[in-house]
């Protein structure tokens, strides 16, 4: 995959740990030039880690709930890079409650916080990219998934009804931004150990399970969830958009 001359916002980096950061280091090894965002407490943890990158990357606060910050973000982009080529969309939240609570017992104003900032954020940043990707012609924005979105996992609960839309905002946004050749797809990961899979209860033996049933008999790990949804951000994936692409060792297609 060749990134030489193009521009990427990734959205979701916390630390090395983060699977966004994998598709930055993906991206940027492969010629990108990048502007990271990062959530409040974050910032020093993605400035050393950008010391890293090849290119020194433009790195912006953004709180996806926020709609003045996503503006900020944009027209710095646009300052920066005159046009953007891809987006990545790697924040998610919810409150540790809704993630342990029988999910009945999910409260109105935490199921808005999970939706907002899990799914919404995908439409905000579509819509402050789209314009910027127009100037280049077309663009290729790529949001991160799990399989909760479709089946019930222990504990995932309002961050699975979350995904669910975020899977649906990624159809409904490809066929809105399609005719400006603006792609919109999504990679589900298996589990993998970050910041936000630890506050999922039960975490560790949702990984025992895939490695015991996947049919590769392993887990994955973040490069290879970043290899893929480069793939997807590369010109190589340009015939495809609306996809959930599954990047699980196959547990998916399991039946028990
Ligand atoms: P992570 O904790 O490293 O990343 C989550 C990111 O969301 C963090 O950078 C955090 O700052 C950001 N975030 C949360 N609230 C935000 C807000 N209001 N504004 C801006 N950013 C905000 O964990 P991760 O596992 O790398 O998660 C990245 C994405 O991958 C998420 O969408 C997650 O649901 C998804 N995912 C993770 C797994 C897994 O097992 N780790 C599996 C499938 C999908």
């Amino acid at each position: 995959m060749d990134f030489t001359g193009k521009h990427g916002l990734i959205v979701g980096v916390a630390n090395k740990r983060s699977i966004a950061w994998a598709i930055a280091q993906c991206t940027a090894l492969a010629g990108a030039r990048l502007a990271l965002t990062y959530q409040g407490r974050f910032e020093e943890n993605v400035q050393e880690l950008s010391e890293g990158l090849p290119h020194p990357p433009v790195i912006l606060p953004c709180d996806v709930s926020v709609d003045a910050e996503i503006d900020s973000v944009f027209a710095r982009v646009e300052q920066e890079f005159g046009g953007l080529d891809f987006v990545v969309h790697g924040a998610a939240f919810a409150r540790k409650e809704e993630l342990s609570l029988p999910f009945s017992d999910t409260t109105r104003e935490g199921f808005r916080l999970a939706m907002d900032i899990s799914a919404y954020s995908l439409i905000a940043l579509a819509r402050g990219a789209a314009p910027l990707m127009e100037k280049r012609g077309g663009g290729s924005i790529v949001a991160l998934t799990y399989l909760g979105s479709e089946r019930v996992f222990p504990n995932y609960n309002v961050m699975g009804v979350a995904k669910a839309a975020l899977e649906a905002n990624v159809r409904y946004l490809a066929a809105d931004l399609g005719p400006k050749n603006i792609r919109v797809n999504a990679v589900s990961a298996g589990p993998i150990k970050t910041i936000s899979a630890m506050g999922i209860g039960g975490f560790s033996s949702i990984l025992n399970v895939y490695k015991d049933r996947a049919p590769l008999r392993r887990n994955v790990d973040a490069a290879e969830v970043g290899e893929a949804a480069a793939f997807l951000l590369s010109e190589a994936a340009r015939g495809i958009t609306g996809e959930v692409l599954m990047v699980d060792a196959g547990y998916h297609v399991t039946g028990m």
